[in-house]
Protein backbone atom coordinates (compact mmCIF):
# COMPACT_ATOMS: atom_id res chain seq x y z
CA UNK A 1 0.00 0.00 0.00
CA UNK A 2 0.92 3.26 -0.30
CA UNK A 3 2.21 5.22 2.90
CA UNK A 4 3.52 9.16 3.24
CA UNK A 5 5.14 8.58 6.83
CA UNK A 6 5.08 6.59 9.79
CA UNK A 7 6.29 8.44 12.99
CA UNK A 8 5.65 8.69 16.78
CA UNK A 9 4.30 11.82 18.49
CA UNK A 10 1.70 12.68 21.01
CA UNK A 11 -2.25 12.45 19.90
CA UNK A 12 -3.12 16.29 19.97
CA UNK A 13 -6.82 15.74 19.25
CA UNK A 14 -9.75 14.36 21.47
CA UNK A 15 -10.06 10.41 20.96
CA UNK A 16 -10.89 7.47 22.47
CA UNK A 17 -7.52 6.54 23.62
CA UNK A 18 -6.26 10.33 25.18
CA UNK A 19 -5.31 13.59 24.37
CA UNK A 20 -1.96 13.51 25.13
CA UNK A 21 -0.73 9.80 24.54
CA UNK A 22 1.49 8.75 22.96
CA UNK A 23 0.41 7.30 19.23
CA UNK A 24 2.38 5.81 16.43
CA UNK A 25 1.13 7.54 13.45
CA UNK A 26 0.64 5.61 9.85
CA UNK A 27 0.10 8.63 7.29
CA UNK A 28 -1.45 6.59 4.10
CA UNK A 29 -1.17 8.40 0.44
CA UNK A 30 -3.98 9.65 -1.64
CA UNK A 31 -7.05 11.62 -0.65
CA UNK A 32 -10.15 11.13 -2.23
CA UNK A 33 -10.85 14.98 -2.54
CA UNK A 34 -7.81 14.90 -4.58
CA UNK A 35 -5.09 17.19 -5.28
CA UNK A 36 -6.44 21.09 -3.93
CA UNK A 37 -8.88 19.24 -1.63
CA UNK A 38 -9.96 21.03 1.66
CA UNK A 39 -9.31 24.93 1.28
CA UNK A 40 -7.14 24.31 4.86
CA UNK A 41 -5.89 20.99 4.53
CA UNK A 42 -2.43 21.18 6.37
CA UNK A 43 -1.24 17.40 4.51
CA UNK A 44 -1.00 18.63 1.14
CA UNK A 45 1.77 16.29 1.10
CA UNK A 46 -0.51 13.08 1.57
CA UNK A 47 -3.31 14.09 -1.07
CA UNK A 48 -1.63 12.76 -4.10
CA UNK A 49 -2.16 9.01 -4.52
CA UNK A 50 0.63 8.40 -6.89
CA UNK A 51 3.41 9.35 -4.63
CA UNK A 52 4.50 8.37 -1.48
CA UNK A 53 6.22 4.50 -0.53
CA UNK A 54 5.22 1.24 -1.25
CA UNK A 55 4.91 -0.62 1.74
CA UNK A 56 3.46 -4.34 2.86
CA UNK A 57 1.45 -4.82 6.01
CA UNK A 58 4.69 -7.13 7.22
CA UNK A 59 6.83 -3.62 7.01
CA UNK A 60 4.34 -1.33 8.15
CA UNK A 61 4.07 -3.72 11.41
CA UNK A 62 7.77 -3.89 11.82
CA UNK A 63 8.45 -0.27 11.65
CA UNK A 64 5.34 -0.12 14.53
CA UNK A 65 7.00 -2.11 16.76
CA UNK A 66 10.13 -0.35 16.54
CA UNK A 67 8.24 2.75 17.85
CA UNK A 68 7.06 1.30 20.93
CA UNK A 69 3.53 2.85 21.32
CA UNK A 70 0.05 0.67 22.33
CA UNK A 71 -1.82 3.10 20.36
CA UNK A 72 -1.72 3.35 16.62
CA UNK A 73 -3.82 6.25 14.70
CA UNK A 74 -4.56 5.31 10.78
CA UNK A 75 -4.14 9.11 8.69
CA UNK A 76 -3.92 10.77 5.68
CA UNK A 77 -4.27 11.18 2.96
CA UNK A 78 -7.75 9.38 3.19
CA UNK A 79 -7.09 5.97 4.19
CA UNK A 80 -9.87 4.83 2.97
CA UNK A 81 -8.77 4.85 -0.88
CA UNK A 82 -6.88 2.09 -0.02
CA UNK A 83 -10.04 -0.19 1.58
CA UNK A 84 -8.73 -3.49 0.80
CA UNK A 85 -5.09 -2.99 2.23
CA UNK A 86 -6.15 -0.38 5.44
CA UNK A 87 -8.47 -3.91 6.35
CA UNK A 88 -5.61 -6.19 6.07
CA UNK A 89 -3.65 -3.95 8.24
CA UNK A 90 -5.73 -3.15 10.79
CA UNK A 91 -6.38 -6.69 11.32
CA UNK A 92 -2.88 -7.43 11.57
CA UNK A 93 -2.46 -4.49 13.91
CA UNK A 94 -5.27 -5.99 16.52
CA UNK A 95 -4.30 -9.50 16.20
CA UNK A 96 -0.85 -7.80 17.60
CA UNK A 97 -2.56 -6.40 20.32
CA UNK A 98 -2.65 -2.59 19.12
CA UNK A 99 -5.25 -0.20 19.92
CA UNK A 100 -6.49 1.31 16.29
CA UNK A 101 -7.74 4.38 15.55
CA UNK A 102 -8.68 5.60 12.20
CA UNK A 103 -9.38 9.42 11.02
CA UNK A 104 -11.65 9.28 7.55
CA UNK A 105 -12.42 12.54 6.05
CA UNK A 106 -15.90 11.19 5.67
CA UNK A 107 -16.78 10.00 2.11
CA UNK A 108 -16.49 6.99 2.68
CA UNK A 109 -18.86 4.44 4.28
CA UNK A 110 -16.33 2.83 7.72
CA UNK A 111 -18.71 -0.30 8.27
CA UNK A 112 -16.82 -2.88 6.66
CA UNK A 113 -13.61 -2.01 9.24
CA UNK A 114 -15.71 -1.67 12.54
CA UNK A 115 -14.30 -4.90 14.02
CA UNK A 116 -10.70 -4.30 14.16
CA UNK A 117 -10.98 -0.89 14.53
CA UNK A 118 -11.47 1.02 18.15
CA UNK A 119 -12.32 4.22 17.38
CA UNK A 120 -13.00 5.77 13.75
CA UNK A 121 -12.61 9.73 13.94
CA UNK A 122 -15.13 10.67 11.07
CA UNK A 123 -14.96 14.11 9.59
CA UNK A 124 -17.86 15.93 8.11
CA UNK A 125 -16.38 18.93 6.27
CA UNK A 126 -17.83 22.81 6.30
CA UNK A 127 -18.38 25.10 3.63
CA UNK A 128 -15.37 26.40 4.30
CA UNK A 129 -13.32 23.04 3.36
CA UNK A 130 -15.12 22.38 0.48
CA UNK A 131 -18.39 23.67 -1.65
CA UNK A 132 -20.41 20.64 -1.25
CA UNK A 133 -21.59 18.34 1.22
CA UNK A 134 -19.75 15.00 0.78
CA UNK A 135 -20.33 13.36 3.82
CA UNK A 136 -21.38 9.74 3.60
CA UNK A 137 -24.45 9.48 5.39
CA UNK A 138 -24.19 5.38 5.46
CA UNK A 139 -22.02 5.93 8.37
CA UNK A 140 -25.07 7.49 10.29
CA UNK A 141 -26.08 3.51 10.24
CA UNK A 142 -22.96 2.22 11.76
CA UNK A 143 -21.05 4.73 13.85
CA UNK A 144 -20.68 3.15 17.58
CA UNK A 145 -20.90 5.30 20.80
CA UNK A 146 -17.28 5.42 21.06
CA UNK A 147 -16.38 6.89 17.60
CA UNK A 148 -16.62 10.60 16.93
CA UNK A 149 -17.91 12.72 14.21
CA UNK A 150 -15.27 15.67 13.90
CA UNK A 151 -16.19 19.39 12.41
CA UNK A 152 -13.42 21.96 11.89
CA UNK A 153 -14.53 25.34 12.50
CA UNK A 154 -13.25 27.61 10.22
CA UNK A 155 -15.87 30.68 10.30
CA UNK A 156 -19.65 31.21 10.92
CA UNK A 157 -20.27 29.15 7.96
CA UNK A 158 -18.84 26.49 9.44
CA UNK A 159 -19.88 26.87 12.55
CA UNK A 160 -23.50 26.82 11.64
CA UNK A 161 -23.63 24.23 9.71
CA UNK A 162 -21.72 21.67 11.89
CA UNK A 163 -24.63 22.81 14.63
CA UNK A 164 -27.52 21.57 12.92
CA UNK A 165 -25.89 18.48 12.46
CA UNK A 166 -24.60 18.45 16.10
CA UNK A 167 -28.15 19.09 16.93
CA UNK A 168 -29.54 16.69 14.51
CA UNK A 169 -27.71 14.08 14.50
CA UNK A 170 -27.47 14.38 18.80
CA UNK A 171 -26.79 10.76 19.08
CA UNK A 172 -23.84 10.94 17.97
CA UNK A 173 -20.08 12.08 19.24
CA UNK A 174 -19.51 15.05 18.04
CA UNK A 175 -16.47 17.17 18.50
CA UNK A 176 -15.81 20.29 17.54
CA UNK A 177 -12.36 22.14 16.44
CA UNK A 178 -11.07 25.40 15.65
CA UNK A 179 -8.91 25.37 11.86
CA UNK A 180 -5.62 26.41 13.64
CA UNK A 181 -2.97 28.47 11.51
CA UNK A 182 0.35 29.57 12.10
CA UNK A 183 -0.63 32.33 14.10
CA UNK A 184 -0.62 31.08 17.33
CA UNK A 185 -2.62 34.43 19.01
CA UNK A 186 -5.23 34.65 16.15
CA UNK A 187 -5.50 30.69 17.00
CA UNK A 188 -6.15 31.30 20.75
CA UNK A 189 -8.67 33.94 19.41
CA UNK A 190 -10.32 31.35 17.27
CA UNK A 191 -10.49 28.80 19.57
CA UNK A 192 -12.23 31.36 22.87
CA UNK A 193 -14.52 32.50 20.23
CA UNK A 194 -15.48 29.28 19.51
CA UNK A 195 -16.22 28.01 23.14
CA UNK A 196 -18.17 31.23 23.54
CA UNK A 197 -20.66 30.64 20.75
CA UNK A 198 -20.72 26.93 22.06
CA UNK A 199 -21.71 28.03 25.66
CA UNK A 200 -24.06 30.39 24.28
CA UNK A 201 -25.94 27.76 22.17
CA UNK A 202 -25.76 25.32 24.67
CA UNK A 203 -23.82 22.44 22.60
CA UNK A 204 -23.05 20.74 25.74
CA UNK A 205 -23.22 16.87 24.32
CA UNK A 206 -20.20 18.78 22.25
CA UNK A 207 -16.82 18.08 22.65
CA UNK A 208 -14.52 21.06 22.30
CA UNK A 209 -11.21 19.82 20.56
CA UNK A 210 -7.92 22.36 20.47
CA UNK A 211 -4.90 20.50 18.35
CA UNK A 212 -2.43 20.59 21.48
CA UNK A 213 0.49 19.10 19.09
CA UNK A 214 0.55 22.38 16.74
CA UNK A 215 0.77 24.60 20.54
CA UNK A 216 4.32 22.81 20.48
CA UNK A 217 5.43 22.79 16.33
CA UNK A 218 5.52 19.06 16.59
CA UNK A 219 3.93 16.61 14.08
S1 LIG B 1 -9.53 15.21 3.25
FE1 LIG B 1 -7.74 15.50 4.55
S2 LIG B 1 -5.97 15.03 3.26
FE2 LIG B 1 -7.74 15.29 1.90
S3 LIG B 1 -7.61 17.43 1.25
FE3 LIG B 1 -8.99 17.35 3.04
S4 LIG B 1 -7.67 17.73 4.84
FE4 LIG B 1 -6.33 17.21 3.09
Amino acid sequence: MKINEIFRSINGEWNLFGQGSWATFIRMQGCTLGIGGCSYCDTKQAQDGELGSECSSKEIHKAVQQLHCQNILITGGEPFEQEGDLSLLCRLLKDSGYFISVETNGTHCVENLIPNVDCFIVDWKGPSAISEDVFNYKNLNCLREKDLIKHVILNEGDYQFAKEKAIVYKQFNHVFSPCLSEDIEKNVMQASMLYNKMEKDSLFHVKFNYQIHKLIGCK
